[in-house]
C-alpha cells in the first residue's frame, strides 16, 4: 500500500499531504497491475502442480506410454541391428565366400547417411535428443539393409551364373558306368600306337564295343559334327560356354549336327573306331580356353571313387606306356 507522505507549509506551518503527480499515479498503478497479474500467474501454476486438469492428466499419461513405447522401440532396434551383423556375417563369410566374391568392404558397410534435413525438422521439439536418437539408428539400419539387399542380388546373381555354370561345365563319364568299357589311353606322354614315338595324348581313350552310347558330359552347344580330316574320324566338339569345350572321336554314329544344343547326359553318337583308329574306342576330349586338360578330373558326377582314384593314380605317371587298364567289366 502506499504510503501518505507529509510536509510542512512554510506559509500556513501547518503539515500538508504530498499531493502525488500524474506520472507517478501512472507508475504506481502500472506497478500494482504487473503485480497482480505475476501473482494470479503464479496461483495458477502452482494450482495445476496440486490440482492438475484432466487434460494435463492426459497428456501425463501420453507422456509415460511414449517414454515406455520408446524403451520397447529401442530394444527392437537393438535386436534388428543385431540380427544385421549376423546377415552381414553370413554374407560376407559364407555366401560371398562359397561364390568367389570378394566381401562388402568395411568403407561401403559403414557408409553415412544424410538426416540433417530431419534432424532440422525434430528441433523444434522440446527434447528432441530420445528422438533423434531413434531416428539416427533407423537412418543406419536402413542404409545397411540397402547396402545388405545389393550384396544378396549380386549373390544371387552370381548363384545363378554358378548354376549355370555347373550344368554346362563337362562333369560326367562320356560313358555309361553300367555300360561295358575299359580305359586303353590316358592324358599325357605316350608311345603313339601308329608311329611309336612319343607323343602328347590331349585326351583319354576309352575301349568298349562298337555302337555303345556316348553321352555328352555338360550342357552345351555343338560346333564341330563331322567326318575329321586330322585322324578324329567322326568326331563331335560340344562348347560348354565358360571356354570349356569337349570333343568325343572315333565315332561309329553321329546323332547331333551342328548348332545343336545339348543337356548334360544327352547321347549324341556311338563308340566306333573310324579315323585314325587301332580298334573301337571313344577318344574324350577337354579343352579350356583351347588348352587341352585331364578329362580325368572332370568325372565328378558318375564315377566311382574306386574308379576316380584308379585314373587319378594312372593321370599321375604320365611317363607311362601306352596301356590297357580295366576300367569296368560289368
Ligand atoms: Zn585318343
Amino acid at each position: 500500500m502506499l504510503r501518505k507522505k507529509y510536509y510542512i507549509n512554510p506559509e500556513t506551518l501547518r503539515y500538508e499531504r504530498v499531493k502525488l503527480t500524474q506520472r507517478q499515479i501512472f507508475r504506481y498503478v502500472g506497478l500494482f497491475s504487473f503485480g497482480l497479474i505475476s501473482l494470479a500467474i503464479l496461483m495458477r501454476y502452482g494450482f495445476e502442480r496440486i490440482f492438475p486438469t484432466p487434460r494435463q492428466i492426459i497428456y501425463q499419461q501420453e507422456n509415460s506410454t511414449l517414454r515406455s513405447e520408446y524403451a520397447a522401440l529401442n530394444f527392437e532396434l537393438q535386436e534388428v541391428e543385431s540380427q544385421l551383423v549376423d546377415l552381414r556375417n553370413r554374407d560376407d563369410r559364407f555366401y560371398r565366400a562359397i561364390l568367389s566374391l570378394e566381401p562388402v568392404p568395411n568403407s561401403i558397410r559403414s557408409a553415412g547417411t544424410g538426416g540433417s534435413v530431419r534432424d532440422q525438422h525434430l528441433m523444434v521439439i522440446r527434447e528432441p535428443g530420445m528422438i533423434l536418437d531413434v531416428s539416427h539408428r533407423l537412418d543406419k539400419i536402413s542404409n545397411k539393409v540397402r547396402i545388405q539387399s545389393t550384396s544378396l542380388e549380386n549373390v544371387y546373381e552370381k548363384a545363378l551364373n554358378t548354376q549355370h555354370f555347373l550344368a554346362c561345365k563337362p562333369s560326367i563319364n562320356p560313358i555309361s558306368p553300367a555300360d561295358p568299357y575299359w580305359l586303353t589311353s590316358i592324358y599325357g606322354y605316350r608311345n603313339d600306337p601308329f608311329s611309336g614315338k612319343r607323343t602328347a595324348h590331349h585326351g583319354i581313350d576309352m575301349a568298349g564295343p562298337v555302337g555303345l552310347d556316348i553321352h555328352c558330359t555338360g550342357a552345351g552347344t555343338v560346333i564341330i559334327s563331322r567326318l575329321s580330316g586330322h585322324g578324329y574320324g567322326k568326331e563331335v566338339v560340344v562348347d560348354h560356354g565358360f571356354g570349356y569345350t569337349s570333343r568325343y572321336a572315333h565315332l561309329h554314329d553321329i546323332y547331333v549336327e551342328k548348332g545343336q544344343k545339348l543337356k548334360r547326359g544327352e547321347v549324341l553318337g556311338t563308340l566306333g573306331s573310324t579315323g585314325r583308329s587301332t580298334g573301337p574306342h571313344l577318344h574324350y576330349e577337354i579343352r579350356k580356353d583351347g588348352r587341352a586338360v585331364n578329362p580325368t578330373y572332370f568325372f565328378y558326377e558318375n564315377l566311382s571313387s574306386q574308379e576316380y582314384t584308379l585314373l587319378a593314380s594312372q593321370a599321375s605317371f604320365p611317363e607311362g606306356p601306352y596301356q590297357s587298364v580295366a576300367m569296368s567289366q560289368k
